[in-house]
This record gives C-alpha cells, sequence and structure tokens, in this order.
C-alpha cells in the first residue's frame, strides 16, 4: 500500500551520509510501551503534571513519582523494536549520524547505538537527580524510600528535591542537549521524523530548523502531524514495516 513512499524513502536515505533521525513516543510503541496522544495513551487517562507544580506540593511530587514508577515498569521490561533496529543498520552502515530523541526509554542505546550519537532532548528515565545540588539518585531507591514512607524524597546529601532527570513542562530545556541537536540537524543531508505528532515545542523546532536549512523532510508517523505542509514526503503508517521495506531495498556502499 506504500511501496511508492517506501521506494522513495529509501533512495533518500541510501544517498545519505549524515542523516538525522528525530523519534518520539511512537517509535516504541511496537514495544508495548504507549504513546501519550493516541486513545488510550497516558494523557488521555492523566493530565500531566507541570514542573512548577511539582516544585510547589509535596503531595504533587508524591502522585508525580507514582506515575513515573508506573510507567517505568513498562519500560524497564520493553526491548528495542523493529523501527529501533531499522534506524540502529542504519547509522552503523553510514546512512545517519545523530538520534534526536524525545523519548526517555533508553531503547535506541539498547539497540546497540553508542552514547554519544544519541541527544535525548527530554531527559532520561533510568534515574534521577536532586535538583539543588545534581545528586544522581537511582529509582529503586526513589521507589524503596515511598514505599517506607509514604513521601517524595528528598536529597540525602542536601535534603533537596529530587524528580527524575526528564524534561517536564515547565521545565527549562538542557543546553548542552539543545545545543548538539542544533548541530546535527545544521550538518544533516536527510531529516527523517519517526513517531511524533511534532506538537510539543521546542522539540519540534527541529524539523522546522532541518526545512529552514532546506534539508529534505520526512514526517513518518501513523497519524497526520502539525508539520506535515513543511515536509518533502510524508509517510502517515506505522513506523516498523515501512522500515523494514526501506531496509530491504537497501543497496551495500
Ligand atoms: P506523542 O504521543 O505526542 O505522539 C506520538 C505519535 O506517534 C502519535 O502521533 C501517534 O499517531 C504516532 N504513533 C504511534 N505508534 C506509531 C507507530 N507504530 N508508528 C508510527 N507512528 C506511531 O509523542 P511525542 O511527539 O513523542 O511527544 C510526547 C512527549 O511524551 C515527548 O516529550 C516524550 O518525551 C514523551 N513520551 C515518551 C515516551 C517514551 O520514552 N517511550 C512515551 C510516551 C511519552
Amino acid at each position: 500500500m506504500f511501496e511508492q513512499q517506501i521506494d522513495e524513502l529509501a533512495g533518500l536515505v541510501q544517498r545519505a551520509r549524515r542523516a538525522v533521525v528525530f523519534t518520539g513516543a511512537g517509535i516504541s510503541t511496537e514495544c508495548g510501551i504507549p504513546d501519550f496522544r493516541s486513545p488510550g495513551g497516558f494523557w488521555t487517562r492523566y493530565k500531566p503534571i507541570d514542573y512548577s507544580e511539582f516544585l510547589a506540593s509535596a503531595d504533587t511530587r508524591l502522585e508525580a513519582w507514582r506515575r513515573f514508577l508506573m510507567i517505568r515498569e513498562t519500560i524497564a521490561r520493553a526491548e528495542p523494536g523493529p523501527s529501533h533496529r531499522a534506524v540502529s543498520r542504519l547509522m552503523e552502515r553510514g546512512h545517519v549520524s545523530h538520534i534526536i530523541t524525545q523519548n526517555i526509554d533508553g531503547l535506541h542505546q539498547l539497540s546497540g547505538i553508542p552514547a554519544d550519537r544519541i541527544i535525548e532532548i527530554h531527559g532520561n528515565g533510568t534515574y534521577a537527580k536532586c535538583l539543588s545540588c545534581g545528586l544522581r539518585h537511582e529509582i529503586d531507591w526513589v521507589s524503596e524510600t515511598i514505599a517506607a514512607t509514604g513521601r517524595a524524597p528528598a536529597c540525602t546529601a542536601c535534603d533537596g528535591i529530587v524528580k527524575s532527570a526528564t524534561i517536564s513542562f515547565g521545565q527549562s530545556m538542557p543546553e548542552q542537549e539543545m545545543a548538539d541537536a542544533r548541530a546535527a540537524t545544521l550538518n544533516a543531508d536527510l531529516f527523517i521524523s519517526i513517531g511524533s505528532s511534532l506538537q510539543v515545542f521546542p522539540a519540534a523546532g527541529f524539523p522546522v530548523l532541518a526545512k529552514q536549512n532546506r534539508t529534505t523532510l520526512v514526517i513518518l508517523n501513523r497519524e497526520a502531524t502539525g508539520l506535515d505542509g513543511l515536509a518533502d514526503l510524508v509517510i502517515q503508517a506505522d513506523s516498523g514495516p515501512v522500515l523494514d521495506g526501506v531496509m530491504a531495498q537497501l543497496q551495500p556502499r
């Protein structure tokens, strides 16, 4: 059904030497991790907790941790899916330079991509950090502390607020990662967005930046996105079968 678009994407990828792959929650749904906005997704059940609300109330922090620990159980069981594996092979074969990901699930790392090629602009959910002194705390410790005290944990070194190392709504974006993502985007010879609704800014600014830099933009997503009008190629489909189709056509260089 998508043969023509798969052919077109395979041609673009074949020629690319420094493609950037930009990923959102949709690339991990085939691994059993729900996205946020699809029907039945997390946000259709829970309103997101803003950073300022997290800081303002101990009860809100406890609720935020309760939700985080629930999602974490699913993430901890997940393994890279067909799309993660295809992207990893594209990097191995020299077509892709960097992954910019909004995901916090660590599945690109698990697919074998070196950490220095993965730019996590919304942080990482596999550990926590003190917001005052920056000390790293393990999620298991957070979970045990909550079970023992019934309260959100405070930093063992400075008594500061402990939060998962992810970026919440209202929290500033990580400076180094944003700079790295910008540099990779400006250096890209192809920009492919996979599994993102492209509604969350500033993250969705990267495909816009790529296009402003006259880089070919491909959007591969199950449903229409806010930026389809900008793209050179839109493939409205599940990513796994499309990327498998692309891999099947790729010629060795
Ligand atoms: P989103 O939920 O807004 O959008 C996901 C998009 O993926 C949807 O438009 C959906 O139609 C599409 N999709 C779902 N399954 C797909 C598939 N198999 N193939 C192709 N498309 C598919 O997610 P977002 O744009 O990444 O933004 C939401 C925020 O949620 C991000 O900041 C991200 O950090 C966070 N998040 C992360 C995870 C994770 O780490 N796995 C999971 C949920 C949310």
